[in-house]
């Protein structure tokens, strides 16, 4: 089997929207895989990679020879990246190559990771934006959120990344009123998106230990790894990060500064067969990896068979919430049922493409650089 077409594309989900970037890879016995990268400012740069630089290499290759292609393409372009776009672009490719192989071999893909350790998964919700919202806002937001029945909540406070400390007393008052919602016992985690210093982290840490959080994800500025460091040595509550990472030794640096939980994402590092090196090296620290994953789609169901698969996994996965305009082109749209999302026996992702309305909002990826 070879691969003979590599079809880089936005989806455009209209209305002003944001698109996704996706890619298909197709072969010469008609079987084809999907795949997502990284949807930062539309992902443009991932898809241009594909087309001018990933392409050429992948056209006529065996796509079952996953790491092959993996190793190969990453060396090849290396100084594009490695990290931020051009990792975007690897994890796209091999999403699509292990849907392709399952959907090859007549597997679904959590079987041919290694087997699943549970295929209901539950979930929690991610819940964004919180650094704008009141105290009785975050409260209602994560109300709602509670109906869908979520196994643990985060509240994500989207920091201005440009300042700092804006409202610690602030962001603990909020922290303290959703621990009152849900109750002592109900997990819950707390994220920054780096917006604190490490003296503004310690404060809030603290209260997020009195208060009982599980988790304080990226306290500090991603790439201040000395600050992590400062950060986790003073608190006892576990320190997360590792979605603006994008490789193994990034990750590693991470690990070795004191990070407790790191995070990276299957759209960002490289894929199942990125992800997977990652979480062998957690196992081999004795710390927990809980993938980042924010994409309702694709993106949510690799994450979820990866999940499903992944050893000695004990946290819920990460659930941004549905997105309606997205389900249109699946026959089955990806939503959880009683708090859970259950993989099914399905070849590959599992996910069944309508093709007429993806027809609808495909736009073809041009590089003039592809063209010549
Ligand atoms: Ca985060």
């Amino acid at each position: 089997m070879k691969i003979t077409r590599v079809e880089a594309f936005h989806v455009d989900w209209g209305g002003g929207r944001n698109r996704s970037a996706w890619v298909r890879l197709a072969t010469d016995e008609g079987v084809w895989g999907l795949g997502e990268a990284s949807p930062m400012v539309h992902g443009n740069a991932s898809l241009e990679i594909i087309a001018s630089a990933l392409t050429p290499m992948l056209l006529g290759a065996d796509p079952l020879e996953t790491r092959v292609i993996q190793d190969r393409l990453f060396h090849q372009h290396l100084k594009v990246g490695p990290e931020g776009a051009y990792a975007g672009a690897l994890a796209a490719i091999d999403i699509a190559l292990w849907d392709l192989k399952g959907k090859a071999l007549g597997q679904p893909v959590w079987k041919l990771l290694g087997g699943a350790w549970r295929r209901a998964l539950p979930f929690y919700a991610s819940i964004g934006g919180n650094g704008r919202r009141s105290v009785d806002e975050v409260c209602r937001v994560v109300e709602d959120w509670m109906r869908l029945g979520p196994a643990q909540v985060k509240i994500r406070f989207d920091a201005d990344k440009t300042a700092r400390d804006v409202d610690l007393a602030g962001d603990i008052a909020k922290a303290r009123a959703v621990r009152r919602l849900v109750g002592d016992d109900f997990p819950l985690a707390f994220d920054s998106n780096n917006g604190y210093s490490v003296q503004g982290a310690i404060r809030v840490g603290r209260a997020l230990e009195e208060l009982g959080y599980v988790w304080f994800e990226e306290p500090v500025q991603h790439y201040h790894v000395e600050s992590f460091a400062k950060v986790a040595a003073a608190l006892d509550i576990a320190v997360s990060a590792g979605e603006q990472e994008y490789t193994l030794q990034g990750i590693k640096r991470l690990i070795e500064a004191g990070v407790d939980i790191v995070q990276p994402d299957i759209v960002k590092t490289g894929g199942f067969t990125g992800l997977g090196d990652m979480a062998a090296l957690a196992r081999a620290y004795g710390i927990d990896l809980v993938p980042h994953q924010t994409q309702p789609s694709i993106g949510h169901t690799a994450n979820l068979h990866f999940v499903a698969s992944l050893t000695h996994s004990h946290h819920p996965a990460e659930y941004n919430g549905p997105r309606d305009v997205q389900d249109v082109v699946f026959k089955t749209p990806v939503r959880p049922v009683d708090g859970k999302f259950v993989l099914s026996e399905a070849p590959g992702l599992g996910l069944e493409v309508d093709e007429a309305q993806l027809g609808k909002r495909m736009i073809p990826w041009s590089s003039s650089a592809a063209a010549s």
